[in-house]
């Protein structure tokens, strides 16, 4: 037997199938999607079985055997091996990164498992026999010591255990974080056949004697000490009187465990809800892989429509996927999903340890589970029977994977839905720019809710222009319209959202004097000030300094601040409005696991008058007392080198002006902007999407950008400028002579930061419409140039679908 497998080195002459003989023992359990261990050159490397078979175009003498088995259950389904074919070629990468990204981290890089023997298991006699042999009295077995020991026939007899799921088999991390175990209590003697010694035991105590028939009457022979409230005494006069004993039971860890999740039922859909729904159900019925842009206005009630097909797809006894970007996978995100749909939800959540994560993924790989709800890499869960993919907030930049593989859930998406015949549903209340081109075209099936439920009306946005408020000597960073508006409201004990654009934006420290800009002596960028411990940082490197008195360069003490952090924004605040019960929600307050829930639900018991933060309270809000939403510089990223800046301002205003009013009360928005004119601020306040698109589209096909072209961004770095120069004009020079004249390649150039941990960055973009033959060049650049380019320290990466112009 021939097993054909990806191994775990990241060059690019190994990244293809080597053939491994499969040792006799293995026979029946090696399966493709499971992990192994080979010998590969002098090393022991990691590597999946892609497929068995029987020849080999080397003669077997000549084939070395693999070394051992790293998962007795492969993680990795035909259709997910089938998925990771296709998405090397797409996303320009490496085999083996795909197949890495599939799986739970806790799964990236361990070596050792351990057998664990199930629960009431229906097996025969002789089954019973050899594994109580197996196991004597021991909740598990460390995998590598038991084969060590045991005999052919005994690999064998296990295989066969395991496959028929008599024993399963858990994964060790390092930090042996994967099992779990609880102390169990469990009962040993029956009361009914052990009557007398029961009745001399209700006679003598009472509280024991209920315990036992209490535990006599479960449904298990065993249960959580923690769960029986009881005292310690109780149960240790049982166990020295023989009734019961204690034991560890191994268990997976529900990260919302202990938490009561009331029912919910379907609320009657709105019209247009009713009018959305309809037309996403024959897809489902007649499963078809159509995929849906649904563009509705925030609070339309997008979420209630995902619940209701997602019931739908249940029904029919397949799986839901429902993505959402990592900000918004908040706990009432979570709450609304599983108050739905119980215990048949898996929830990946950056959040979870890494064992959490692991459990959630292996109750989906074990089909315990037919809903996942996740951020990006969710789009892999291992279902195998799937009825339809979700993408809420399909805009988002998260969507897109930053490294190897760089790939975008929503073609991942796309393509399994291919596969399994299902629908996808595209949601967002401010579409790509892509997606919704596709729609008007009629590639995806366009379904749009122009207003939101109950009819409640859209915020009324104003746009304060805040040069005219220096013109009339405010300097503060808050617009006296702002003022007055925040007051208003603490009066009437209403809340308030202040947002403040982090991004393209940060506290800086100049120089009054000569000007100088405190810049990372690794990166081109400028350091940013962080208040709490008073330091300098690198956003890019990590280096931190501590921030000078005097200026380095002319000796001046004029050394000052610039730029608003929030919690300059915080101080100011507490000065122009000293009342105000102020949240303030950013990377300093909520860097401990469970306190963004706790700020979150305090602001929604009214223990705030003001929830201040960043991007990450731009989303997924829904407080019905929220009635002002202030956007503190509303341009800050409109200047960014990012074809999507536009796009970006525009989808993240609506998303915050959107958390405004969503209830009874009337939601009022107030934009502070230098540049107010913009099309991209201006159409926010019109709560106008297919204007602002119309717009956006002109600029992108002036400027020959997306949806228009399609871009690959080829990026080269190095520690000698030279190097990195010289390279990417290679590169672009064979780009130049592959493609056909339609391609326009540009480049070299250097990179908007064109130094970043002491490495220089040069790039080249590729700009095309139809390019049969860019997937094969674009590999043949690295096979070609392989050699010569990742020689010393030359780092070059593509980039087939790139969000920004780093
Ligand atoms: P979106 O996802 O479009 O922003 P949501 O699904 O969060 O909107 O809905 C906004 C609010 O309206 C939520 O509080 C939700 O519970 C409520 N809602 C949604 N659909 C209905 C309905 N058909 N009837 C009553 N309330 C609804
Ligand atoms: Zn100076
Ligand atoms: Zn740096």
């Amino acid at each position: 037997m021939i097993a054909r497998i990806i191994v775990d080195v990241s060059a690019k002459q190994t990244d293809r199938q080597f053939d491994y003989l499969v040792p006799p023992e293995y026979e029946p359990l090696a399966t493709p999607g499971m992990r192994v261990v080979v010998s590969f050159g002098p090393r022991k490397v990691q590597g999946f079985i892609l497929s068995i078979g029987q020849d080999s175009s080397i003669s077997n003498d000549k084939l070395k055997a693999l070394d051992s088995l790293t998962d007795l259950v492969p993680p990795l389904t035909t259709e997910l091996i089938e998925l990771s074919v296709w998405l090397k070629n797409h996303a320009v990468s490496n085999h083996i990164s795909v197949l890495k990204s599939m799986l739970p981290s806790a799964m990236r890089a361990n070596y050792r498992k351990h057998l664990i023997l199930n629960d009431d298991v229906d097996c025969s006699e002789s089954d019973r026999e050899f594994l109580l042999k197996q196991f004597q009295d021991k909740p598990l077995l460390d995998w590598d010591d038991w084969y060590k020991h045991a005999t052919t026939f005994e690999h064998k007899e296990m295989s066969r255990a395991i496959n028929d799921g008599f024993v399963r088999v858990e994964p060790v991390v390092a930090t042996g974080e994967t099992t779990k175990t609880e102390r169990h209590v469990r009962l040993i003697r029956d009361p009914k056949t052990s009557e007398e010694a029961f009745l001399t035991l209700a006679k003598r105590t009472k509280k024991q004697a209920e315990i036992v028939q209490w535990l006599s009457e479960q449904e298990t022979d065993h249960y959580p000490l923690k769960q029986l409230s009881v005292s310690s005494s109780v149960i240790k006069g049982l166990e020295e009187k023989g009734w019961v004993e204690k034991t560890d039971v191994v268990i997976g860890r529900d990260p919302y465990e202990g938490r009561e999740f009331k029912q919910t039922t379907n609320m009657e859909l709105m019209a247009e809800q009713q009018e959305v729904f309809e037309r996403i159900l024959p897809a489902i019925e007649e499963e078809r892989s159509e995929i849906f842009l649904l563009r509705g206005v925030t609070g339309s009630g997008k979420t209630e429509i995902y619940l209701q097909t997602i019931e739908k797809v249940l029904k029919k006894r397949k799986e839901a996927i429902m993505l959402v970007p990592e900000i918004s996978l908040t706990p009432q995100m979570v709450t609304r999903f599983k108050e739905r749909f119980g215990s048949r939800v898996a929830v990946l959540h950056s959040a979870l340890s890494k064992g959490e994560k692991y459990d959630e993924w292996q109750r989906i790989r074990k089909g315990e589970v037919d809903v996942a709800v996740g951020a990006r890499s969710a789009v892999f869960a291992p279902f195998q029977n799937i009825g339809m993919i979700i993408i809420d907030e399909e805009h988002e930049g998260s969507y897109k994977q930053e490294e190897e593989p760089r790939y975008h859930a929503r073609d991942v998406a796309i393509k399994r839905a291919e596969l399994y015949h299902c629908p996808v549903i595209l949601g967002s209340a401010t579409p790509s720019l892509e997606s919704y081109a596709r729609a008007v075209k009629g590639v995806y099936t366009l379904l749009e809710m122009e207003r939101r439920v109950n009819d409640v009306a859209m915020p009324d946005v104003t746009i304060v222009d805040m040069k005219d408020e220096l013109r009339h000597g405010n300097r503060s960073m808050f617009s006296d319209a702002l003022i007055e508006r925040m007051r208003n409201r603490i009066e009437k004990q209403e809340q308030i959202v202040l947002f403040l654009n982090r991004r393209g934006y940060s506290t800086f420290i100049m120089c009054r004097d000569c000007g100088y800009v405190a810049e990372c002596p690794h990166c081109d960028i400028s350091l940013t000030y962080h208040q709490p411990i008073n330091q300098l940082q690198c956003h890019y490197c990590g280096y931190h300094h501590t921030v000078p008195h005097q200026c380095p360069e002319c000796t001046s003490d004029a050394i000052r601040y610039f730029g608003t952090g929030t919690q300059k924004v915080e101080e100011e605040l507490q000065e122009v409005i000293p009342e105000a019960r102020v949240i303030r929600m950013d990377v300093d307050t909520t860097g401990r696991k469970g306190s963004h829930e706790r700020l979150l639900s305090a602001f929604g018991n009214h223990e705030a008058d003001i929830l201040l933060g960043t991007q990450m309270i731009a989303k997924g809000l829904d407080f019905p007392d929220i009635t002002l939403v202030g956007v503190l510089a509303a341009d800050a990223m409109l200047h960014l080198p990012d074809f999507r800046a536009s796009e970006r301002t525009f989808q993240l205003l609506t998303q915050v002006s959107g958390r405004a009013g969503r209830h009874l009360k009337a939601g009022e928005v107030i934009i502070q902007s230098y540049t107010p004119e913009h099309y991209s601020i201006q159409d926010v306040t019109k709560h106008d999407f297919t204007g602002f698109f119309q717009k956006e589209m002109l600029m992108r096909k002036q400027a020959g950008y997306p949806p228009y072209y399609f871009l690959v961004l080829i990026h080269v770095s190095d520690e000698a400028l030279d190097a990195a120069v010289l390279a990417t004009e290679k590169i672009a020079n064979y780009l130049k002579n592959n493609l056909s004249d339609q391609a326009k390649i540009y480049g070299p150039v250097a990179s908007s930061i064109a130094r970043i941990k002491d490495r220089y960055r040069y790039q080249c973009m590729v700009k095309y419409k139809i390019e049969p033959n860019l997937t094969e060049t674009l590999r043949n650049l690295y096979q070609l140039f392989d050699g010569e380019l990742n020689k010393g320290g030359l780092q070059v990466t593509v980039d087939t679908s790139p969000n920004m112009m780093l």
